[in-house]
């Protein structure tokens, strides 16, 4: 691993700077793009814009090789109001930089531009910037776009930083890494009325409160219970007053899993639950079942070279190549089922407690001091996929 000049250092350290002090919401990234432009410019990078609105991907070639990659960074923020009292802090006001995403861009363009340099691999890299993942869209427009079409990969790989993993280490795992994130929205119709004669009503509230008891036996009724899985009812709306029983009731809520089978069976026990309840009380109602984000799963053998890569550059003994998978979901699963890959996270968190703070927390932020191992991990990555030899 070639060591990063202090002048190099200082540049991403900047831009990753300038990025947190200008965060921008999902497909509004037009000034985030052009800073990134600027850097890849700098070194004499091609590019194109536009993909998926705001996104960008950089193209670099070596040797003769017709093998390729494609390395995905995201380049978006999230509305929150930054709590920190940071130099660089967010001049945005209810927008910021939380789950270090200005950090993932930075490492990513200070790989375009080592390898533009160093020329030390053979065949095609392309640098995924990708907006709108907190919103878990952007992937998926980048593709609609054409991503891989014009952008031919053979495997796609993406990184993001940990606070609760030490700076230092790295984790991944091959299959399910993050969960598939679904939502739902049950609404129920009765008849309401006076609250002294329920006898002449169809009480809503009760139906919903039957539905939302009896939705807790999904997960431990019906799911194999050596899977992963979670379906929390979080929204509970009627149009009932204290002396009046409610006509409609609204259940709106969110589901986990890792595998589509499971997200599958929860809709299904779900609508016989609502329906049979329903049924029972005398209400109607309707489902909206919807699928958000996609289960995260890394490819076997991808991993493996994943792990390699982050060995090599920060010792066995600081990569766990089968850390347990969690249940926060990620976009970019979009792009892993296109292609093969690997998801890896890299440590964020210092002795004194900087870079610790959990993402999406107002207080949130990325640790600089492991930009150059990002950018070493993305670097060795690109040398064992495109080996020159
Ligand atoms: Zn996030
Ligand atoms: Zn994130």
């Amino acid at each position: 691993m070639t060591a990063m000049t202090d002048d190099e250092l200082n540049l991403l350290t900047t831009l990753r700077r300038d990025l947190h002090r200008t965060p921008e919401l999902a497909f509004e990234e037009e000034r985030t793009a052009e800073k990134v432009c600027r850097v890849l410019d700098e070194a004499g990078i091609a590019y194109e814009r536009g993909l998926g609105r705001t996104g960008v991907v950089a193209t670099l070639r070596a040797g003769s090789g017709d093998k390729a990659i494609a390395l995905r960074a995201d380049f978006d923020a999230l509305a929150i109001a930054e709590t920190t009292n940071l130099e660089y802090r967010s001049q945005n006001p209810g927008v910021m930089h939380a789950c270090g995403h200005d950090g993932h861009t930075t490492m990513l363009a200070g790989a375009a531009r080592a390898l533009a340099k160093s020329k030390s691999f053979d065949g095609t890299v392309h640098f995924i910037f990708q907006p709108a993942e907190e919103r878990g869209v952007g992937a998926a427009a980048m593709i609609d776009d054409g991503l891989f079409d014009r952008f031919a990969a053979d495997a796609v790989y993406s990184m993001h930083n940990m606070p609760w993993l030490p700076a230092g280490q790295f984790a991944t795992r091959a299959g399910p890494i993050m969960a598939a994130e679904d939502n739902f929205e049950i609404r129920i119709s009765g008849r309401g009325g006076h609250a002294a004669m329920p006898h002449h009503t169809k009480d809503a509230l009760v139906t919903a409160a039957a539905v939302v008891t009896e939705l807790q036996t999904i997960v431990s009724r019906a799911v194999d219970p050596l899977e992963g899985a979670v379906v929390s009812c979080t929204q509970l709306e009627t149009d009932g007053a204290p002396n009046v029983i409610a006509s409609h009731t609204v259940i709106r809520g969110d589901a986990r899993s890792f595998c589509p089978a499971v997200s599958e069976l929860i809709e299904q026990r779900m609508k016989a639950i609502v329906a049979g309840l329903c049924a029972a009380h005398g209400a109607e109602f309707t489902l909206d079942y919807t699928r958000v984000f996609a289960p995260t799963i890394n490819t076997p053998a991808e991993t493996d070279r994943a792990a390699a890569a982050a060995r090599a550059v920060a010792g066995a003994d600081n990569v766990d190549a089968d850390c347990a998978p969690m249940m926060a979901s990620e976009d970019f699963a979009a792009m892993l089922r296109e292609k093969p890959g690997n998801y890896i996270f890299i440590g964020n968190a210092a002795p004194d407690g900087k870079g610790s703070t959990m993402l999406h927390n107002p207080a949130y932020d990325f640790n600089d001091d492991i930009i150059p191992l990002g950018v070493a991990y993305w670097v060795a990555l690109v040398e064992r996929e495109l080996s020159a030899g």
